[in-house]
């Protein structure tokens, strides 16, 4: 075993340090050799060492370098070593944290990291956590307790007796709210549809002058961090109009919530601790390996009668047990790896990780503009828009980028335009980085530019 595991680090300390010397996404020829692996279903073992060295010298190079210092795709973080290390540990411990019985360990770095993590977001005290895989997931398990409990307020105990026959429960979202959210709206019986859309401004936040009346408790869903601008709605105004009806407010921070740990980004984000619940991604911003996301919810008893297998409440002071808060019982030990994240980053760690990230986003755009290029949002926080022109042209360049190898950037469509968008958010990005990858993404500029001119010759 010893040798085995000795083996693999070697691997992979050698798979990190080639990711600064190969291109970002892995060239259609090394994925021709993924077919190596359609071979028959073994009939006999194999030996684990050559088990991992088909893995390694196949599976390495058909990865995308998202582990990298210059992956600027969706919003992906990257991994701390702390928190690789510690996923590798935990893996040795093949903990299931599903009780603080199977995993006493598990229990105890969830009930740390949760203390830590609301001090760090400025989340009240009496918050429930639930450790789940992502913010998709977060979003339902914190949207599970808003609608049981804005269900409870109008007389009814959707627990016992489910959606049939129930009360209609408004549903507040905006033009720009994630996908995401609609999908855990749609696993929880209250619709993708049937939802009143608050319009948006500019930057993507929702229009506090336009929010509807509310009648009755409703669920409103706000966002921390638009995913193409970052942009943050106006929380604090939309919790004042929500809260005298009852109503639950709900916020989608995937990223954006992370702000609240930098004192210069916080400012922001004012007024997000005054709503009811929270999702956020742990894989994101705060780089632990995937799969990881955070659901909190103001009064731990909200979340545990939404997910406990028995309906029941956690007795007050009782163990941990991690697979009351969640949907899922048996699960990975996640709460490991965060722990190890922000024991050692502390919080001057992480503020400056948020900071510096936004600092390469503001490099990103400035050097861009100021080579002619559009940028299409008012850049905030890591995320920037960029138009090279018209739709094709946008489209040429972002093709190019990504054949080129030495970074990634995808498109996105934003009020009607096409248009790259950057997004900084691992911790292994440096400054060489963003100018490597600016010099890149401006010759795939010219280069589309020249063949354009071409073009429009006679
Ligand atoms: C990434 C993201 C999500 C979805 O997160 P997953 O971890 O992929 O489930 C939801 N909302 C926002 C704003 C996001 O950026």
């Amino acid at each position: 075993m010893q040798d085995l595991l000795s083996g693999v680090a070697l691997r992979a300390g050698r798979y990190l340090d080639g990711l600064d010397t190969r291109p970002v996404a892995p060239p259609q020829q090394v994925l021709n050799c993924l077919s190596v692996l359609d071979e028959p279903l073994p009939e006999r073992p194999a030996d684990p060492e050559s088990v991992i060295d088909l893995l390694d010298r196949i599976g390495s190079p058909a990865t995308v370098a998202t582990a990298g210092g210059r992956f600027f795709g969706f919003v992906h973080g990257g991994c701390l070593p702390a928190a690789l290390a510690a996923n590798w540990l935990a893996g040795a411990w093949d903990q299931n944290a599903v009780l603080y019985t199977t995993s006493p360990i598990a229990s105890r770095l969830e009930e740390v990291a949760q203390r830590w993590l609301a001090q760090l977001l400025k989340l009240p005290e009496d918050c429930g956590a639930a450790f789940a895989t992502g913010a998709t997931m977060a979003n339902f398990t914190a949207l599970a307790a808003a609608r049981n409990t804005a269900l409870e307020r109008l007389g009814w105990d959707v627990e016992a007796d489910g959606l049939f026959g129930a009360p209609p429960l408004t549903v507040v979202v905006s033009e720009e709210t994630h996908p995401s959210v609609h999908k855990a709206l749609g696993l929880l019986g209250l619709g993708r549809r049937r939802v009143v859309r608050v319009p948006v401004d500019g930057q993507g936040r929702m229009r506090a002058e336009a929010f509807p009346r509310l009648e009755g408790p409703a669920i409103v869903c706000v966002q921390a961090g638009n995913v193409n601008t970052g942009s943050v709605d106006p929380v604090g105004r939309i919790c004042e109009l929500a809260h005298p009806s009852g109503s639950w407010v709900h916020v989608d921070g995937a990223f954006g919530l992370w702000a609240q740990a930098s004192p210069t980004l916080a400012g922001l984000v004012a007024g997000v601790e005054q709503a009811d619940s929270w999702a956020t991604d742990a894989h994101k911003w705060l780089n632990v390996p995937y799969d990881s996301g955070l659901a909190f919810v103001r009064g731990a008893a909200r979340l545990s009668r939404a997910m406990s297998l028995s309906a029941a409440y956690i007795p007050e002071g009782a163990r941990r047990d991690p697979g009351q808060f969640t949907p899922e019982l048996s699960r990975r030990a996640r709460g490991v790896e965060i722990w190890a994240a922000l024991r050692s980053l502390g919080r001057a760690g992480l503020a400056g990780m948020i900071d510096r990230t936004c600092a390469h986003a503001r490099r990103f755009a400035e050097g861009l503009r100021s080579a002619g290029c559009e940028i299409l949002n008012e850049v905030i926080l890591n995320q920037v828009l960029v138009s090279f022109g018209d739709a094709e042209a946008t489209l040429g360049v972002i093709e190019r980028i990504q054949r080129d190898g030495t970074c990634w950037c995808g498109g996105t469509s934003w009020q009607g335009r096409v248009a790259m968008r950057i997004s900084v958010a691992s911790w292994a990005t440096t400054e060489q980085d963003v100018e490597r990858s600016l010099q890149a993404i401006l010759r795939a500029r010219d280069e589309i530019l020249k063949t354009h001119h071409r073009a429009d010759q006679p």
